[in-house]
This record gives structure tokens, sequence and C-alpha cells, in this order.
């Protein structure tokens, strides 16, 4: 096959460095060179530059090729730990560590982030810096869950990688049945979008299950996230066992001057369409003197409306959480959404924030002893009933519990206004 070339060379060019560390000399990888000619920076491009800095790379390139002509993959698992911890990191051994060796292992670390992912560049440093020194170079910020992946190294680095990031702060995240690393949105810090203190519910339930996360021992993974509004930017609905989103549950505020000048600039037509029109629930209208009507008791707190027209919307300032259970992405039963079972709750004091860990003792201890082996907890609900499941965490069944976010309760309201006014009369009469 001939050699492929890159589309920008120039450029290709100045992604590698000019001194090349590695010792060994490179595979011909016609293959992969074929996927750095497409427009944009290819990944095999950053596994060349790290192939300048050492031979792991050099010979994982050469694996990559391999795999991709025989088309196999060629890894196999293992059991891989530091000490004390059960969890924590991928184990990977080559079946091909003949023809490779210096890759014949390549374990990923899964490190927890900071809440919110907020770094500063002199920590994203060190931890390259250390990476550098004890792995393979290739970091992905952030895997699926959340982590900082710190991909290849050998089963003897791995211990030193995590004594020295341990030494700085950075621990281990979940691997396997356990608790996993948890997620936050950006927050308060950086979002005026934000009902609640994102970081502090983070850090409450992470070092409350730290044990759980180390030590795998539950029917299958289970994962915290937190948003601070219902926008939700760290898809917890669909990504999370145990969903935490800000809300708020007086009315939203409204600077009337700030939508009349939106409504100056923008027209009347594009409000109408873009922002009333859009309302799920028919729950705004434009007044004659471009004004905003709000029925504040039908938003169902879906923040189009406040997406759009920032300035003149914002939350209301009695703010929350809304809690939500069984939401994950494909296994037994398809993609689940979470269930509200916490419509609102406050999240300012201590007394709160225990009250949030004795909710998720109760979520995760009934599901560790109801749970099939390889179920979630959402798919443990779908099994037994979810009457079941509120008995079981002890939560008593509220109306404004929601099976799927953004249709309807599960507990039928219809007919109850009636009730009201017959009981009313019988009083009366
Ligand atoms: Fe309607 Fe959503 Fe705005 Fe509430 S937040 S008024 S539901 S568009």
């Amino acid at each position: 096959m001939a050699q492929s070339q890159p589309k920008d060379p120039e450029r290709h060019a100045s992604y590698l460095p000019t001194e090349k560390r590695s010792t060994k000399p490179f595979h011909p990888t016609p293959m992969l060179d074929q996927l750095e000619t497409g427009p944009w920076p290819s990944f095999v491009t950053g596994l060349k530059r790290l192939a300048h800095n050492n031979n792991m790379m050099v010979d994982l390139l050469g694996q990559l090729e391999h795999s991709y002509k025989t088309r196999l993959g060629y890894w196999k698992g293992g059991t891989v730990s530091v000490f004390g911890y059960g969890g924590g990191i991928i184990p990977r051994f080559s079946e091909v560590a003949d023809k490779f060796p210096e890759s014949k292992e390549f374990h990923t670390l899964r490190v927890q982030p900071p809440a919110g992912n907020h770094y500063t560049t002199k920590i994203l440093r060190r931890l390259s810096d250390s990476w550098n020194k004890y792995g393979s170079g290739l970091i992905a910020f952030h895997g699926q869950t959340g982590n900082i992946m710190f991909i290849g190294a050998t089963t003897e680095n791995t211990q030193r990688f995590f004594d020295e990031i341990n030494e700085y702060g950075f621990d281990l995240g979940g691997a396997g049945p356990c608790v996993r690393t948890a997620q936050s949105c950006v927050g308060s810090a950086r979002c005026e979008q934000s009902n609640c203190n994102e970081h502090r519910i983070h850090r409450t339930l992470v070092n409350d299950f730290i044990d759980d996360m180390h030590r795998p021992a539950l029917p299958y993974k289970f994962k915290f996230k937190v948003s601070g509004c219902p926008n939700d930017c760290v898809n917890s609905i669909q990504r999370s066992d145990f969903a935490v989103i800000g809300t708020w549950r007086d009315d939203m505020q409204v600077d009337q001057a700030e939508v009349k000048a939106f409504v100056a600039g923008k027209g009347r037509k594009y409000v109408i369409d873009n922002v009333v029109a859009r309302c799920p629930t028919k729950a705004l209208s434009l007044n004659d003197d471009d004004t905003l009507a709000v029925d504040n008791r039908n938003c169902v707190r879906c923040m189009h409306c406040i997406n759009v027209m920032t300035r003149a919307l914002k939350p209301g300032k009695d703010k929350g959480v809304t809690i939500l259970i069984g939401g994950k992405r494909t296994l037994k039963i398809g993609d689940t959404f979470g269930t509200v079972v916490v419509p609102f709750m406050k999240l300012d004091t201590d007394a709160d924030y225990e009250k949030l860990k004795k909710l998720a003792h109760n979520v995760i201890d009934f599901w560790a002893e109801n749970g099939l082996e390889h179920e979630r907890c959402g798919e443990m609900i779908e099994r037994i009933g979810l009457v079941n499941f509120l008995e079981g965490i002890g939560l008593e069944v509220d109306p404004n519990m929601i099976v799927h976010p953004r249709t309807g309760s599960y507990v039928r309201m219809d007919g109850w206004d009636a009730e009201v006014e017959r009981l009313k009369q019988a009083k009366t009469g």
C-alpha cells in the first residue's frame, strides 16, 4: 500500500516533536497513516507524537496496526490493583507481547477529577509530568463516567504513579461493580443558572461512599451525577442511577424592562414563535405592552425560555434540588431515564446534607440487597415495581413524583378538583 500523506503536512509536522527520545525504530503503519489524511487532527498523530517520547507507544502503534490488518483485538483483562484498593484500574495485557514487548502491559488508571472539573494549569502540568514519568503519556480528559483516564502503564508503575498523585491529593475512581466516580457540572462559579451547590453535593456523596468506590461489592455500577439546573449539562437524567438536579419552587424572576428590550430587538413574531410557542406547558404569553406573563403553577422548569432570554428571565429565589433514580444506558431493558422520587428538597444546611446522604444510603442498601447480579438500580425498579422500591427506601408517594420527566405524574390527579368541590359543598351544605 502506498504511503498516505496528511492533507496539511505543515500543520501535521507541527504536532510532532523534533527530538526523538524513544530508542526503538517505528513500525511501518500504512493503515494508521491513512487515518491522518482527513481534514481533522487525527488521534494517530497524537499517538505518534507520544511515540517520539517512549518505546511503549512505539510498540502500541505497532500492535494497533497489527489489529487493523488482522481485524482482531489483542487485549485481555486480568487483575491489577494498588495496595488497599479493589478497583479503579482497567488491566490490559497484550496477547501479541512477543511481537510488541514494550506495550505488553498497558493498564488504564481511572482517576477522579475535581468536582466541576475545575483544574489549575499548574495541577494539569503536574499530572502530566507524573504520567510522563510512569506511564505512556496518553491521557483522556475525561472518560464517559467522568474520570481522568491515564492510559498505558506497566503493573509495576501503576502503584508508583498512584502513590505520586495521591501525595498531592488525587484518588482512584471506580471500576467494576461499585459506586463509580461522580460528575458535576461547572456550577455556580461559572454559570448564572445554578440553583444549588453542585460541588458540595458531589463531594458529600463521593466522600460518603468512598469505600464502596474502592472495594467493589455491589450488584453492578452505581453512578451519582449533579447538575445545577434542569439544563442538566452532565446528562444526569440519562446517565446516572442517582441524579441531583438544581431547581426552584417559587416564581421565576422576570425583569419586564429586559423583556421589552428583547422584544424590541427581536420582534414580537420571533418571541412568540421561539419562546412562547415553545413552552411545553403553554405557561407563557406575550402581553400587548410587550411584557411577559408567566403561569408559574404550570411551568415545569424546562429552562427553554430562560435559556433564550437570559437577561430577562432567571430561576426563582427559593432554590433546591430534585432527585431522580434509575437512569442508565442500554443494558437489559434498554435505555431508561431517571424517575423523580424527590420532587423538591432544600439543600442549605448541614442537616439537609445529612438527609441527602441518608437517602443515598437507603437507595444503595436496598438495591444491594434486592438487585440481581449485573442489574442496575433502574432495572431493579422496573422488575420489582416502583411502589415496592419507594416502600423499600422509605419514601411517601407524592403526586409530584414523575415517572418520565416532562411527560406526566404517575399519581392520577384528574378528578381531584371536583372531589375538593364536592367535599367543600358537603361541609357548607
Ligand atoms: Fe415554559 Fe419551560 Fe419557561 Fe417553564 S421554563 S415557562 S415550562 S418554557
